[in-house]
């Protein structure tokens, strides 16, 4: 039989590495909660026409999607992103408005793996319903951009557009779309053959001709009415006054279809720049509507977890304590005392371990070693009849001293300085 391996384009994070996926979720939500931004869980799966609603015209929806159907027959997808589940949950509880929420989970895409783009990935994000405030788009903005500063990711592009509203975007469409059919010889196969259902997306196509024929486009940041001017300078001005770079991308229209105004990209500098996008999202007021809910305007990021820390390992950012352990319990006197007192030690919140299967001495310090603990309780024979630990520092060495059994937490918190 053949070993059993993960599935392409998935992989397993074992400890200690995992510290810095739990860094990283931790630093994600000191820093969300910080701004009023509260955790939402919603299913890994949804019905498949809570994505079909927003990218029927995107790859992402169109090729890369998991979805079967289950054994009541209906069609599921596995969640290619958030966004559009925090819209269902938003539309099926209508929570009061302002509405902002911070998640944190896998995605599902049948994409073709390589480094930094996978087939399961997870992501953070943030979403908040309810304004059109350009300072929230600000807000949400500066947040991505502070939490990449919190982990230590320093070497960020900010790449900032706006794509207009349902005002401006069709007239513009229009004029893109004219302006390619003349032109529609000079396109990749792909979009010769799909330019009228979408012509935006000719515009961060990365085959060689497209991205020739955009060089003269017509660009919607020109293009805008007076109220998505006016709200794109109001955001500019915001990112201004907070002090954060930003680099105009009038390209930049992201693999989603629902997105309105401000849209945006975090870029990691650090990283082979096939996959360097680590993180993106902008204002989607359009989106709660096209799904059956009230007019709701709303905006967002996404932050890709996996490609993060890609690029966190590139800078050099060290995240995440070590997970171990204070003390470790070497017990040879028959394992009486390492089962008793690693529980009382735990209970006091001392982070505590053991060796079992009552190995030698040596084995059990061994062990403890490896375990990266502080110190050692040492439980012979001799100390075991008297009521005595030994106590030793693995770490700063020196002999062991002999303390009673009873008073081992009181010692082990005193050593360790609480
Ligand atoms: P999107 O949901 O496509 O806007 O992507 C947001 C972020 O998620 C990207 O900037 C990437 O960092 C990450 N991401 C998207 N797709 C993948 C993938 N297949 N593998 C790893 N990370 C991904």
């Amino acid at each position: 039989m053949s070993e059993l391996r993960h599935p392409p384009g998935t992989f397993d994070v074992l400890p200690p590495d995992s510290a810095r996926w739990e860094a990283f979720a931790a630093t994600f939500a000191r820093v969300v909660e910080a701004a009023g931004y509260g955790l939402i869980l919603t299913p890994t799966f949804e019905d498949v026409a809570v994505f079909k609603r927003v990218g029927e015209s995107t790859d992402v929806v169109r090729k890369e999607m998991y979805d079967f159907e289950d054994k009541g027959g209906r069609h599921i997808a596995l969640r290619p992103e958030v966004t559009a589940s925090v819209a269902r949950a938003f539309i099926q509880h209508r929570p009061a408005l302002p509405w902002k929420t911070w998640y944190a989970g896998s995605n599902f895409r049948y994409e073709r793996p390589q480094a930094g783009r996978y087939r399961e990935f997870r992501q953070v994000g943030i979403e908040a319903f309810g304004t059109d405030d350009a300072d929230l788009d600000v807000e949400v903005i500066a947040l991505g951009w502070e939490f990449y500063r919190a982990l230590g990711v320093n070497r960020v592009e900010l790449q900032l557009n706006s794509l207009g509203d349902a005002n401006c975007r069709p007239a513009y469409r229009e004029l893109l779309l004219n302006y390619l059919r003349e032109r529609r010889d000079d396109l990749c196969d792909d979009h010769k053959e799909r330019l009228e259902e979408n012509p935006l997306r000719v515009l961060d196509c990365k085959k060689e001709p497209c991205r020739d024929l955009v060089k003269a486009v017509p660009l919607q940041i020109d293009h805008l009415c007076d109220e998505c001017s006016t709200h794109f300078a109001r955001v500019r001005q915001g990112l201004d006054a907070l002090g954060i770079d930003y680099t105009l991308a009038p390209l930049l229209v992201r693999g989603l279809d629902y997105y309105t105004r401000t849209t945006f990209e975090y870029t990691g500098l650090a990283l082979e720049s096939a996959q360097n996008g680590i993180g993106g999202g902008g204002r989607y007021d359009g989106l709660v509507a096209a799904m059956g809910g009230p007019q709701t305007p709303a905006v967002g990021f996404a932050l890709g977890v996996d490609r993060t820390l890609l690029a966190a390992e590139a800078e050099g950012a060290v995240l995440g304590r070590q997970p171990g352990v204070d003390v470790f319990v070497v017990d040879f006197a028959g394992g009486e005392a390492a089962r008793d007192l690693t529980a009382a030690l735990r209970s006091a919140g001392i982070k505590a371990d053991r060796a079992y299967d009552n190995r030698s001495a040596k084995a059990q310090f061994k062990a403890a070693d490896r375990s990266g603990a502080r110190f050692a309780i040492v439980v012979g024979p001799d100390e075991a009849v008297a009521g005595n630990v030994g106590i030793k520092d693995l770490q700063q060495g020196g002999d062991q001293s002999t303390i009673p059994a009873a008073g081992v937490v009181d010692e082990v918190r005193r050593r360790l300085g609480g």
